[in-house]
């Protein structure tokens, strides 16, 4: 079944989901408490479950499930059969634990290496890979899928920035793997430290973990000279390798819906949405052992597309996710998502690909802060710049920000581990 469903019919494909999600939900209603009781509440007994058309019956799952079960409340197997564990952090402080079969890590492994495929990753390349290696599942990830196709892994992690660019130039890396922020990071260290991109044998950049724009994978291309290929994935349903970019077309990332199955839903109500709209990112597990999770609420913004790529994949594809449901800044009534801020000033050609968003409660009145950074090739006047930006702005998200400030190169502070923080509400 592996490698034929990427191109297999859409009934095939579906009969496949069917079968797979019956197993699931038994199982989750056998093993897990809390799925036992979300399913008894909703007068749901896993055998009225025959299709996967079946799903938006079933109850949803959310970040607070994780928190509330607390550590170990939604394994569905003996700790004995728990090969793995890892963990994502979050802001309030309890971590979601997942953990993994054997099983369960050989699919990951597998999702991971196709996944690398349709990159144009192959047995000969060098890839250096720079996602955290630990609890977060970026870097093992990764790893075991670069490990699978036969190409040579570097395990770098995060950080370690100047020991990062030797890599690069003395082991010649074709692949590089990382957040968007950091390929930013790395592009401006090289270039202090003199290392031109284009002398090196880099040739693709996989990032992920961070939302990001268009515009923001521009400036990446054009900083590392190379290709940035967008990879979709997290801890909840698996880590890294959930969907990808094919490198052929480059027309959203194919989802591996043999093992996650996708819908969109409306963030609000939470009622499933039509083909092509946008919307909140459903995902449950067709094939997870230790964790399997039902309808998980990813919060991740995105639409699907069932229209076969032009690299022959058959699988349904989602749009780069831009922005989060939680990402949402409601300022003086107006809804403002910091994607839409990026997307106008990182298309500034004056205006660097870093930026800051501060908000503040003042006199009962909501006050929006912008902090760009100018680009070392723009020398003009910093004020006619911050009232450009703030123009711009206006004419995009009808609200205008209290204040545009413009600071030097190298003015925003930079992550050099982790993902990025841009947005600081202090309200
Ligand atoms: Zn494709």
């Amino acid at each position: 079944m592996s490698h034929h469903l990427e191109t297999a019919s859409r009934e095939t494909i579906r009969e496949a989901q069917g079968e797979r999600l019956r197993e699931t939900v038994a199982d989750a209603y056998e093993k897990v408490p809390l799925y036992r009781e979300r399913l008894d509440e909703a007068g749901i007994v896993p055998e009225d479950i025959a299709h996967i058309d079946d799903i938006p019956d079933l109850p949803m799952t959310t970040k607070e499930d994780f928190r509330d079960e607390y550590p170990d409340g939604l394994f569905a197997v003996e700790w004995d059969d728990v090969t793995r564990i890892h963990a994502s952090s979050g802001t309030t402080g309890t971590p979601k634990i997942v953990s993994y079969t054997q099983e369960d890590l050989d699919i990951w492994r597998e999702v991971m290496a196709r996944s690398l495929v349709a990159a144009g990753v192959t047995a000969t390349d060098v890839v250096q890979n720079s996602y955290g290696y630990g609890l977060f599942t970026g870097g093992l990830g990764v790893h075991a899928g670069v490990e699978e196709i036969g190409a040579c892994v570097i395990p770098m992690g995060g950080g370690n920035t100047v020991r990062q660019i030797s890599m690069l130039e003395d082991l010649d890396s074709d692949v590089l793997t990382c957040t968007p922020s950091y390929s930013l990071y790395l592009a401006e260290r090289m270039a202090d430290r003199g290392v031109d991109p284009e002398s090196l044998d880099l040739s693709t950049v996989i990032i992920g973990a961070e939302p990001f724009t268009d515009a923001m994978r521009e400036e990446i291309e054009a900083a590392l000279d190379v290709t940035a290929i967008d990879i979709y994935g997290l801890s909840e349903i698996i880590g890294p390798g959930v969907s990808i970019e094919c490198a052929a077309a480059q027309e959203g990332l194919h989802i591996w819906e043999d093992h996650f199955y996708p819908e969109v839903v409306d963030p609000e109500s939470g009622e499933p949405l039509p083909e092509g709209e946008e919307g909140e990112l459903v995902l449950t597990t067709l094939t997870k052992q230790a964790l399997p999770v039902l309808r998980y609420r990813t919060g991740d913004m995105t639409s699907l597309t069932y229209e076969e790529c032009d690299c022959g994949r058959t699988t349904v594809r989602m749009d780069n996710v831009t922005g989060r449901t939680d990402d949402l800044l409601i300022v003086r009534g107006a809804n403002v998502y910091p994607s839409q801020i990026e997307e106008v000033m990182v298309e500034m050609a004056e205006v660097a690909p870093h930026y800051r968003i501060d908000l503040r409660r003042e006199d009962e009145l909501d006050r929006l802060e912008i902090t760009a950074e100018r680009h070392e090739s723009h020398d003009g006047p910093v004020a006619d710049l911050a009232e450009r930006i703030e123009t711009k702005l206006y004419e995009t998200l009808s609200v205008s920000p209290d204040s545009v400030e413009v600071v030097d190169p190298g003015g925003i502070e930079r992550t050099e581990v982790g993902k990025v923080k841009r947005v600081y509400d202090h309200r």
